[in-house]
């Protein structure tokens, strides 16, 4: 989705329990309209935010009081259109001027800002929705408005129902409606329990502890590598069968590039749903690596990996959305040399390691992968009390146990549409 508004990017310390926390949803619906005035509304916004950007440029404006001071009165005597639809226009203006200084700020090449696509938005007292029907009631000019029927799915229904979910704003691009809505998430529990997991390409594999106990295990994403491969085989016979023509090309290869994403997102999605109930029944706190945080001392060729995959961090976000919408804790710990590490005597590997993580100053051994889950789960030990009074670590409980799978996705009936659409979530 490229037009959902955009929350606050949560911090780190999200993850901690104190602060409350708005989880968002944008619920998108196709709209098939011959009513013109939508188009004519979409005009007059865009051409009130290119106008309110020059304004904001000339005056040095960033702020949406002051924009508001510098331009208010001349748009509103220029446009005959519903006044809450400047002030909405202001705020799109100030992104895009922002979006523009930050690429200045960089050093990147940046023209002057100007908004090319049609959109209109709105803010939620401005329009009405019925969230049983599905009417929608966008306001042109004083009491004069237009009606769009919103297509709703099972799944639309499902979230306009629960009234929990309140409306946000408004976004009209076009063909497109898009809604957001937001919910306040419930505070996290006090852990008794952990599952701390190291992301893989294909898995997610760890271990689950609680007081004195503690057992390997494994969560497969049900075969995201073959769709890759798949894909990535059907990508290049496109590639070379459309070389003549760059256009098609691009096309075509935009269409599978998405095609792949929504079949890994539907899987994940079976994946991080199964994992966040398994924690909420265990009262378990989910222990992650933050894949935003880079090892001292420069990248290594195995961050760099993680840090480009999509699935890891895909995998990553509905994790962190479902849990902050259960009230299962969330801590992130730092993965430098998660995977280099011995967890019982300490000591470090400098060389690759292989399938097996051996130890060569005490006789530990075990799985790489779930050896580095270990690590995490060790690292997040030291630093939060509360985990630590719940679970004790004892690598060598470990040691002979057989991996146990978390999640069967043959069993749960993964690829079946699960959710259409992501959440953000942001911080108050
Ligand atoms: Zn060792």
């Amino acid at each position: 989705m490229i037009l959902s508004p955009t929350p606050p990017k949560a911090p780190r310390s999200l993850l901690t329990r104190s602060i409350s926390v708005r989880a968002y949803r944008s619920l998108s619906f196709p709209i098939s309209t011959a009513d013109r005035r939508l188009d004519w509304l979409m005009h007059e916004f865009r051409l009130i935010v290119n106008k309110s950007i020059r304004v904001a440029l000339t005056t040095g404006v960033q702020s949406r009081s002051r924009l508001a001071r510098a331009a208010y009165a001349d748009l509103s005597r220029d446009h005959a259109i519903y006044k809450q639809y400047i002030p909405s226009a202001f705020e799109v203006a100030l992104g895009v001027l922002k979006a523009h200084r930050r690429r200045l700020r960089k050093g990147k090449r940046s023209s002057i800002p100007y908004m090319r696509r049609l959109m209109l938005k709105a803010e939620n007292q401005s329009y009405r929705l019925d969230r049983e029907t599905g009417r929608l009631r966008i306001p042109i000019r004083g009491t004069e408005g237009l009606q769009v029927q919103l297509p709703l799915s099972k799944w639309h229904r499902s979230i306009l129902s629960d009234l929990s979910w309140g409306l946000g704003s408004l976004t009209v691009v076009p063909g497109q409606v898009i809604v957001v809505v937001r919910k306040e998430t419930p505070k996290a529990y006090e852990p008794e329990a952990a599952i701390a997991l190291d992301t893989n390409e294909d898995s997610l594999d760890g271990v689950m502890a609680a007081g004195d106990s503690a057992r390997p295990v494994a969560l497969p994403f049900g075969g995201v590598r073959q769709v890759q491969m798949i894909h990535f085989r059907r990508r290049r016979r496109l590639a070379r069968k459309k070389a003549h023509d760059r256009r098609v090309q691009r096309i075509l290869l935009d269409r599978e590039g998405r095609r792949e994403r929504n079949r890994v997102r539907q899987r994940l999605h079976w994946v991080s749903k199964w994992l966040v109930r398994a924690a909420k029944d265990r009262r378990a706190a989910i222990v992650l690596e933050d894949l935003t945080l880079h090892g001292a001392g420069g990248r290594s060729r195995r961050m760099n990996r993680r840090l480009s995959s999509w699935p890891r961090r895909e995998i990553h976000r509905q994790i962190e959305y479902k849990a902050a919408l259960e009230g299962v804790p969330i801590i992130k710990v730092n993965p430098a040399l998660t995977s280099k590490t011995c967890p019982a005597c300490g000591a470090r590997r400098r060389d690759r390691v292989g399938k097996e993580f051996v130890c060569l100053m005490c006789d530990w051994e075990m799985d790489r992968q779930i050896n580095a889950g270990l690590n995490i789960l060790k690292t997040a030990l030291a630093s939060n009390e509360a985990l630590a009074r719940a679970v004790r670590f004892q690598p060598g409980a470990l040691r002979d146990d057989v991996v146990s799978p978390l999640y069967d996705p043959l069993r749960e009936g993964a690829g079946a549409r699960e959710e259409p659409s992501g959440v953000e979530l942001g911080v108050r």
